[in-house]
């Protein structure tokens, strides 16, 4: 790809998007970033006014369609949505690349792709984790705020990519593809920006789809939007699956996480797995058999297993206060997720649900309230709809802010309860982005416990 004297127009300028300007400086292209942010917000970065000196036209306070039509190619940072204007130009036959895919067309080395609705960044990091400490060049890269275009300079063939894709960056992909291709899941998610379920479904789909014969699929047997690929895909398909015996692959059997690539083999009891809940032994499963691919003996791969803690702010224990534990769970940003979340407990929950709502059916939580949650205290802009939703269900509690949420928490908890942040909405109406909501949650948590439990 010829990027010299292009005009080439970056939409997003995060992490990902200042790396791509700056790539797209080096290869002497002209660069024109289009940003929500105002100007004065823009500048206020350093590393924004290094790229405005350095040559990059800055448009701030909102995209301005007629400069995007006049682009030789759009790259789009991997937080844009599809926007419909977007959809509209790339119908007009302009070239649109995802930022992921024009990394792809430079980068030297082998991809493996995890995608899904939930467990992305902890597959990809876990997975990374697994390469790595097998002796492995592998690198993380993607959504998970590592652009991948950073590391094209210095790749080299023998390297590995973990990288994690979101929906909206497979919604471009053309020719990206990926040696192995790792599917968690597929369920409701970001239904504010993708028109319908099956445009969703279609975008985490076509990764898999578009995969040579040659290469290999790592796909969740359990989950029938994910599974119905198998009857589709060219790729060789490994599966994992927590209901039933697989092979090529790993399952669940009465306690034991087996592997079965040429004989069944007990690899990992669950009670020996660090991490709660049945949905990060998909995510084990997944990440060991990309280790199995490479071709990683069994004790090396399990040695990096029980060493992962798992991630910030996912089904993160905080404290225990006076018997009543919390846990931060704030990257639970869709029902699904909080679902799962919900099921790694037996009962005596207390939940925090609410923040922006994404389109979520808030009915799908109520059979696991009825089972498992005392009582639901609801925040943010969604308080309204999801209490409409789960009315007659529980007991529910509107709050208005973290902190009254975590005091109503601990004085409706009993010794030996749960306190569950868990929200199923994304954190944008109260805090910058889910860390900073987790974060709170837990100086909210810390200072309850200063106050009651004084040292
Ligand atoms: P992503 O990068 O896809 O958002 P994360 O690993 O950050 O995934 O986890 C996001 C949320 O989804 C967390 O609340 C986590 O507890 C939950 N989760 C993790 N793995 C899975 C899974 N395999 N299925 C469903 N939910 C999951």
């Amino acid at each position: 790809m010829d990027l010299k004297d292009k005009h080439v127009v970056v939409l997003g300028l995060g992490r990902s998007g200042q790396a791509v300007c700056r790539f797209l400086l080096s290869r002497q292209a002209r660069v024109t970033a289009s940003e929500i942010k105002s100007l004065t917000e823009l500048l206020a970065d350093k590393k924004i006014r290094e790229l405005k000196e350095a040559g990059v036209t800055l448009e701030a306070g909102g995209h301005r369609w007629e400069t995007l039509a006049q682009a030789d190619l759009i790259v789009l940072s991997p937080g844009v949505p599809p926007l419909p204007e977007l959809e509209k130009l790339k119908a007009q036959g302009k070239k649109i690349l995802p930022e992921i895919e024009l990394a792809y067309h430079f980068l030297k080395g082998k991809i493996v792709s995890i995608t899904g609705s939930n467990g992305k960044s902890t597959t990809a990091t876990l997975t990374h984790k697994i390469l790595s400490e097998g002796g492995l060049p592998a690198f993380l890269a993607g959504n998970i705020g590592f652009p991948l275009t950073n590391l094209v300079d210095s790749s080299s063939p023998s390297d590995i990519y973990v990288v994690e894709l979101s929906s909206f960056q497979l919604t471009y992909i053309e020719q990206f593809t990926a040696e192995v291709a790792v599917l968690l899941n597929i369920t409701p998610d970001h239904l504010d920006w993708h028109p319908s379920f099956d445009h969703y479904k279609e975008a985490k789909q076509r990764l898999i789809l578009s995969q040579p014969e040659n290469s290999l699929a790592i796909l969740n047997r359990d989950d029938a939007h994910v599974w119905e690929l198998n009857a589709a895909r060219k790729a060789l398909v490994w599966a994992f699956s927590l209901s039933r015996p697989v092979t090529p692959g790993m399952y669940l059997e009465k306690d034991w996480l087996y592997l079965h690539l040429d004989q069944p083999t007990k690899f990992l009891h669950r009670q020996e797995v660090p991490l709660f809940g049945p949905h990060n032994l998909e995510n084990i499963m997944a990440a060991a058999l990309v280790g199995k691919y490479f071709g990683l003996p069994d004790s090396r791969i399990k040695n990096s297993i029980l060493t992962f803690r798992g991630l910030e702010h996912r089904l993160e224990k905080v404290t225990s206060i006076d018997g009543i534990t919390f846990f931060n769970d704030s990257k639970a940003t869709n029902v699904d997720a909080t679902l799962k979340s919900i099921q790694s407990f037996e009962e005596n929950l207390i939940l925090i649900l609410g923040g922006r709502d994404k389109g979520g059916d808030f009915k799908q939580l109520i059979p696991a309230l009825k089972n498992r949650v005392k009582a639901a205290i609801l925040l943010g802009e969604a308080k309204e709809k999801i209490q409409k939703a789960l009315a007659g269900t529980v007991p529910l509690h509107p709050v208005s802010s973290l902190v009254e949420a975590v005091e109503r928490g601990y004085s409706l908890a009993r010794p030996g309860d749960v306190v569950l942040l868990a929200p199923a909405c994304t954190s944008f109406d109260m805090f910058k982005n889910f860390e900073e909501r987790g974060r709170r949650f837990k100086e909210a948590v810390l200072a309850l416990k200063e106050r009651v439990q004084p040292k």
